[in-house]
């Protein structure tokens, strides 16, 4: 399994452990050391949401081969 994506917290430096459904979900994650919340600006939105969703076709075109 692969861990989850994680960045440092712009305030207090502190690993955050990022959700990226949920960010693309438009949710805000909040740093569990001093509550900052962090999400995705919109542009990198679309850029991971577009990665998403070929990884998703790429899913989908394994099941069919089997
Ligand atoms: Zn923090």
């Amino acid at each position: 399994m692969n861990a989850m994506p994680a960045m440092p917290c712009p305030n207090c430096s502190e690993t955050i452990a990022l959700d990226p459904k949920a960010l693309l979900a438009g949710k805000q994650i909040e740093c569990g050391s001093c509550n900052t919340a962090i999400g995705l600006q919109e542009s990198s939105a679309n850029l991971v949401g577009d990665t998403l969703s070929k990884m998703d076709s790429v899913r989908q075109a394994i099941g069919k081969a089997r």
